[in-house]
């Protein structure tokens, strides 16, 4: 008898979705390959080439023969100097033992995850979230419980809203700020308050993903709950090279850890060593450029960032029945779009949702937008932009959303 391809696969594996930001990514490339000149605001990915500091130490490493397996965490090198960072940035106490370099922010967050949550615990989330997290604690069989917060409140969880989701069962709080979709981030007060909340609590740990904290506009103060006496030694704090360095494609992210002596840090290891081994050899000496010698570069690229978070937030807010908060971090503006359901596009699609908002654009402007449903919260209501690309497309792909709904009907 021949398996059928559902026998083949797990029910844990036939469960998860695809991301669908990677899905509307591999359609926009698909539409351009097939000729359409499609403006693409999906993608979450700086538009910069990597800083070539940072190259070159990876090509020095690679034909000076640095092609064979090095520790699993990384180097002792390029963990001392993310080290360093967090040290020195972060105000986060920790040193080289503490950090694992893993292949990319994302598998960063996966296998902290795998690491701290059994079958039965719960992790809070305030929505919209980045939409990976839910999937990563689902497979390590965790519940999400969701703290919803909405536009009223820029999209950020109180800590009343937090306290009032902790019950004996929560293990992790994931905090992601600056945010992916929204583009807020938590005050220093409010960091501060929540982690009060969460150090009160028996087991409860943060994972505080800050892979955006070096794009923050104007004169806002990012707070680690990492560097915070209360929380410093239950936080697993994520960042990489992929935003910050406009590097997404080199796959490299780190998380650091010094509570508990290490253990997260330790077991986390002990789960890359079964499954990736550690990144690519020769990028380790590029970590290290990275995190010793780019300040220029990186301050020139969230300079440019800011200029395009303000031209993009103020086109969007000239776009009629659409509300759109300013961005405070990261690259993404999260407008309100529900007051145009119920319309019919130029193309006589019914708008009903964030996703058939996000699919007649495509089809009918060529804009690329991501619908927010895969957010979850209110996410339903909102579309994601990603102002990550040049100031002309920014004009043209706003201008053409502009004209799409001034000819909306009904
Ligand atoms: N965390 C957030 C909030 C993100 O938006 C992303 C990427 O989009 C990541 C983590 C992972 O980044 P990477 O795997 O490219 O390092």
């Amino acid at each position: 008898m021949t398996a059928t391809s559902i026998d083949a696969v797990s029910a844990r594996a036939a469960a998860i979705k695809p991301s669908a930001t990677l899905a509307l990514t591999a359609r926009v490339r698909e539409l351009r390959a097939a000729g359409q000149d499609v403006i693409g605001f999906a993608a979450g990915e700086p538009d910069f080439t990597t800083p070539q500091v940072i190259c070159d130490a990876a090509v020095e490493a690679l034909q000076g023969g640095m092609t064979h397996y090095v520790p699993v965490p990384g180097t002792p090198d390029a963990r001392e100097a993310i080290a360093d960072r967090f040290r020195s940035r972060n105000g986060i106490q920790c040193t080289a033992n503490d950090i694992i370099v893993s292949n990319g922010g994302k598998l960063s967050c996966y296998l902290a995850i795998q690491a701290m949550v059994d079958p039965g615990d719960e992790v809070i989330l305030p929505t919209p979230a980045w939409l990976s997290y839910k999937p990563m604690v689902e497979l390590a069989g965790g519940a999400v419980v969701e703290v919803p917060a909405g536009p009223e409140q820029q999209f950020l969880a109180s800590p009343e809203a937090i306290a009032a989701a902790l019950t004996d069962r929560t293990k992790l709080v994931i905090i992601n700020s600056p945010s992916n979709p929204c583009g807020t981030m938590y005050e220093a007060e409010q960091v501060r308050a929540i982690a009060d909340v969460i150090a009160g609590h028996d087991r409860a740990w943060v994972m505080s993903d800050e892979i955006y904290d070096q794009l923050i506009y104007g004169d806002r103060e990012h707070v680690s709950f990492g560097a915070l006496p209360q929380t410093a030694d239950r936080t697993i704090t994520i960042n990489g090279l992929s935003k910050t360095w406009a590097a997404t494609g080199w796959r490299v992210g780190w998380a650091c850890a010094p509570g508990q002596d290490g253990a997260v840090i330790k077991a986390m290891s002990r789960l890359q060593s079964q499954s990736s081994s550690s990144i690519t050899s020769f990028l380790n000496p590029a970590i290290v450029a990275a995190c010793t010698n780019t300040n220029a570069e990186v301050e020139a690229m969230r300079v440019s960032f800011e200029g395009r978070a303000a031209l993009m937030h103020e086109l969007v807010s000239a776009w009629p029945m659409v509300t759109c908060p300013a961005p405070a971090g990261a690259f993404y503006v999260f407008p309100d779009i529900s007051g145009i359901f119920g319309r019919t596009s130029p193309g006589g699609r019914l708008i009903e949702s964030a996703a058939t908002f996000a699919e007649a654009l495509l089809e009918e402007a060529s804009v690329a937008v991501v619908p927010g449903e895969a957010f979850l919260g209110c996410g339903g209501n909102h579309v994601r932009l990603s102002f990550a690309t040049d100031d002309d497309s920014i004009r043209s792909g706003c201008g053409r959303v502009q004209a799409w709904l001034e000819q909306l009907k009904g």
